[in-house]
């Protein structure tokens, strides 16, 4: 099952959009079904959950791990070691723990900024003007030497409105643009993370490079 439905995914993606295999609240079972049909990239949103998962799949070769749930900066050892992408960093002060950590690790930490664009007021982010600050510290004063930045993830408006969801994606896809043109000095910022089981086909429309996908795969979480 769980084969088939990312075969059904992957045939309805671009070959230049990445597929990110979402397994939170799923057993380690159901993702090592998934790593013997291909898929490679995961992601969780829970730290202890990640933790555990990677010590129970170190033998899946080839296996990378996204965080894309909130992020205490308290459970950053928790997280940081195992991960290639940290989707969601959602503010200053979890970045500065970041840069902190890396530094002290010696190691580059790649992550996308999550901006807000959803009408729910309850959804993490950041708003664009913040996003340009941030930026512009660190192209400006090198503030984040231990950061990679890779591009942008965003969550649309929970609605069944398509034209709401795709004026939210749109909005993220042309504030990316907009960030290109004005930093073309950070060169790994194009990654633009968008769309989730229910309204992937628009993000793809939209832009979308990297999509993360749970429920369509794995089935409804518990
Ligand atoms: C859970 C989650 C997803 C996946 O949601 P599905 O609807 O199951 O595809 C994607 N992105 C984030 C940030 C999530 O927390």
């Amino acid at each position: 099952m769980i084969a088939e439905n990312l075969q059904k995914i992957l045939s309805q993606l671009p070959p230049q959009v990445t597929l990110v295999a979402v397994s939170k609240f799923h057993p380690s079972d159901a993702i090592r079904e998934a790593w013997a049909a291909g898929q490679r990239i995961f992601a969780e949103s829970r730290p202890q959950e990640l933790f555990a998962k990677q010590e129970e799949l170190k033998d899946c070769a080839g296996l990378e791990w996204h965080f894309i749930g909130h992020l205490q900066t308290n459970k950053l050892k928790m997280v940081l070691p195992y991960v290639s992408l940290v989707q969601s960093v959602d503010s200053q002060h979890l970045l500065d723990a970041i840069e902190k950590w890396a530094a002290a690790a010696g190691q580059k930490v790649s992550v996308l900024l999550e901006m807000h664009v959803a009408l729910e007021e309850s959804k993490q982010g950041f708003y664009e003007e913040e996003i340009l600050e941030l930026l512009l510290r660190a192209t400006g004063d090198g503030a984040y030497s231990h950061i990679r930045f890779c591009g942008l993830m965003g969550m649309a408006t929970n609605t069944d409105d398509a034209e709401q969801v795709r004026a939210d994606f749109t909005r993220v896809r042309s504030y990316m643009d907009y960030l290109q043109d004005l930093f073309p000095e950070l060169t790994e910022f194009k990654i633009l993370s968008l769309g989730m089981s229910a309204d992937f086909p628009i993000a793809v429309e939209c832009g979308s490079t990297m999509v993360r996908i749970g429920s369509a795969i794995f089935g409804e979480r518990g």
